[in-house]
């Protein structure tokens, strides 16, 4: 045909390819020069013959010595997959896994998803062709539930053992009795710290590879008194340091997203005042939620002549190793999951980091020369105000998924579970009440048949339980999409500084009728859906569009877990109490009740809460209401939040609330002492 006759054409392309194809082998090349710079290159044969001569092997190294990108490779060009078997990496951030796979498929030269891929919840960007599977520590965890022996797997390597997440502290317990049932798996145990001789204790005294790391000297600097303001202090400091400090980027440890896009906004303002006569200042955020497409901004060259400044929440502690850095500003805080056994209740607070941590943070600019590391508290404060280390998560979380996990491995003896670090009872205990109370299981502690069809769902048990109870009120349709959007978190809607007041009144849009929170979130799927899943609909009504993909690709993910556990999608969009019902049948022990001096109070243990003044009842006050989620600020605030009728809870959940509970809520409305006289 034409294109094939016209010989001018066919030499270009030829060539074109040509020259692709050398710009890429030289790319892989460099890549290639690059892997052999890393500390752990030389101990590469030695490596791989401790792990021939062990099963369980626990390896120790300094944070960028190559451990999480090198070691799945020099796995794979050993034989280790050959066998069909694939290697497993896990990770407990999802940023983490994403970024490391994208980067290992750059080293290998070849597609993200073929043969080197990820799996986080809700995306799993793996093929036939994987053989090295990044994944986070929740994702392999609930492998086990479809393959108790992990027979996919030749090597499972729990990578970042350090952080001690919830998931791995569970894993290690599920590894380890796999490795005695299969003497062909191979287990390694990564730290970046120097906490090894635990790990290996746990593991019956497995050997200890140290890969030498290369240090250079950090000079740190406390400040003279307390900050008031930690934030403007960070801005502050960076500035002086761009300033009058010599080239080199600046890691800045924030604690979440909002704190990142704040004080990016304030830098770029800052840097616009300041004018020409100062080098150009290149801010790099990165977050657990930050889109794909702007993680990789972290990792590009800095251009002579610049400054980098990455603002990073703890991913940046060990997780993720961006090179170039030489200055750290740590404010000594970062953002930590607490859990109320008495009440059941979790929150994440801003809470002062430990000094492993801080020293980790501090290591962070002597990676490739001596670095300076920028306390914004003081000497004293470091010595008497910070723990040692970080209490492991197991000890200060919510243990209701897990717990539900558990029972379908058939483990049904928590209290004897081998834990490196047990849980508090009193969070056992509580866990159990949770899933028995929500029907998961029976007063014997067994797994019901409700349970069974909630641990399909990668999702929370009481968000599970929502959408099990949609069954009965034939609007699972709806609820599916409600636990979508929840599932997506508070990025949904959009509100940019200088349209406050434009973004709200879009907001408030979807409100109408007092619905509540979770019925605007449905409501604005369905609009979004009717626009035919619009980008301009959703610039014009202030809603993020990457966060309603984000929401559907899920909804598709539950729709299909829905078939999973036979429940029909069927749709009951006009009745909001059946939708309400089913909220209620999940969210149940989070109810709340107006009090006459306009705050609530928890129906079950009368904690003191409010109304987040992003919800769409802030101003109307219902008289009963659910909340999805706590988040504790300046107050207790309940976030996502849904009017009920007292009523529902005896009908729901007669086992967890008696007449008492609900009939205080009118003759809370009677004056007080009335009839006493
Ligand atoms: P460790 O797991 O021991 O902390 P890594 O294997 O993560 O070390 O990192 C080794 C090297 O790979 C580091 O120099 C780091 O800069 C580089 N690297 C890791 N991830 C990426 C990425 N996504 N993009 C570019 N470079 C990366
Ligand atoms: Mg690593």
């Amino acid at each position: 045909k034409a294109a094939v006759m016209d010989g001018d054409k066919f030499d270009y392309e030829e060539e074109l390819a040509l020259e692709k194809s050398k710009a890429k082998s030289s790319v892989l090349e460099a890549l290639h020069e690059e892997r052999k710079k890393l500390p752990i290159y030389p101990f590469r044969d030695e490596f791989l013959k401790a792990v021939h001569d062990h099963q369980v092997l626990v390896i120790v190294g300094e944070t960028g010595s190559g451990k999480t990108t090198q070691i799945p490779q020099y796995l794979h060009e050993a034989g280790y997959t050959k066998n069909g078997r694939m290697i497993a990496c896990t990770q407990p951030r999802r940023v983490a896994a994403m970024s490391v796979a994208a980067r290992v498929s750059q080293e290998m030269g070849v597609k993200l998803g073929h043969e080197v891929g990820y799996s986080i919840r809700f995306e799993d960007c793996t093929s036939e062709k994987t053989v090295l599977k990044y994944m986070t520590d929740g994702m392999l965890l609930r492998e086990f539930l479809a393959q108790p022996e992990l027979e996919s797997y030749s090597v499972v390597m729990v990578d970042e053992a350090h952080e001690r997440t919830l998931s791995t502290d569970i894993l290690f317990g599920l590894v380890k009795d796999v490795a005695r049932a299969r003497p062909d798996l191979k287990l390694l145990i990564s730290s970046a710290t120097l906490d090894a001789e635990k790990f290996s204790n746990y593991f019956d005294c497995a050997p200890i590879f140290k890969i030498p790391g290369r240090r250079y000297p950090v000079e740190i600097h406390f400040t003279k008194a307390p900050e008031a303001d930690y934030l403007d202090a960070a801005i502050v400091t960076t500035l002086q340091i761009h300033a009058t400090q010599p080239p080199g980027d600046i890691l800045v440890f924030l604690t979440g997203q909002e704190e990142i896009e704040t004080t990016e906004e304030i830098l770029k303002q800052r840097m616009r005042g300041l004018g020409t006569k100062i080098a150009e200042l290149i801010i790099c955020p990165i977050y657990a939620n930050l889109p794909t497409e702007l993680q990789a901004k972290i990792f590009e060259p800095t251009p002579e002549g610049a400054r980098k400044v990455i603002l990073a929440t703890n991913i940046a502690e060990t997780s993720l190793t961006i090179d170039g850095i030489k200055y750290v500003i740590d404010p000594g805080f970062s953002k930590m999951k607490c859990y109320n056994p008495r009440t059941g209740m979790e929150s994440l607070l801003v809470t002062p980091i430990s000094k492993a941590s801080a020293m980790q943070r501090a290591g962070r600019s002597g990676r490739t020369g001596p670095g300076k590391c920028f306390r914004l508290y003081t000497a004293y404060s470091f010595q008497n105000d910070l723990d040692d280390n970080t209490p492991p998560e197991i000890q200060r979380t919510n243990l209701a998924n897990v717990v539900l996990t558990l029972k379908c491995l058939g483990i049904e003896d928590l209290i004897n579970f081998e834990f490196m670090d047990p849980p508090p009872i009193d969070a056992i205990k509580k866990a159990l009440e949770l899933l028995y109370a929500l029907s998961a299981l029976n007063v014997g502690g067994k797994l019901t048949k409700v349970g069974r069809r909630m641990a399909e769902f990668p999702l929370d048990p009481m968000l599970s339980k929502m959408i099990v109870a949609s069954e009965k009120y034939k609007c699972s349709d709806e609820v599916i999409s409600i636990a979508a959007m929840l599932s997506v978190g508070n990025s949904i809607f959009y509100r940019p500084k200088d349209k406050q007041v434009h973004a709200d009144n879009a907001r408030m849009n979807f409100h109408t009728g007092n619905i509540g929170d979770h019925i605007a979130h449905l409501k604005v799927y369905n609009s979004w859906k009717e626009n035919n899943y619009s980008t301009q609909w959703c610039y014009e009504n202030y809603i993020q569009v990457r966060s309603m993909k984000h929401a559907r690709d899920i909804r598709d993910q539950l729709a299909g877990l829905l078939e999973r556990v036979e429940i029909e999608l069927t749709s009951n969009s006009n009745d909001f109490d059946a939708i309400k019902k089913s909220i209620t049948s999940g969210y149940f022990p989070h109810s709340a009740r107006l009090q006459k001096n306009g705050t609530y109070r928890m129906v079950k243990h009368q904690q003191t809460v409010h109304i987040h003044p992003s919800s769409g009842l802030a101003e109307i006050l219902p008289r009963c209401v659910l909340y999805h989620e706590l988040v504790l600020t300046s107050k207790e605030y309940m976030r996502q939040v849904t009017e009920i009728k007292p009523q529902w809870l005896l009908e729901i959940a007669p086992h967890f609330y008696d007449l008492k509970d609900v009939e205080n809520s009118s003759s809370n409305k009677m004056p007080r002492g009335h009839g006493l006289a």
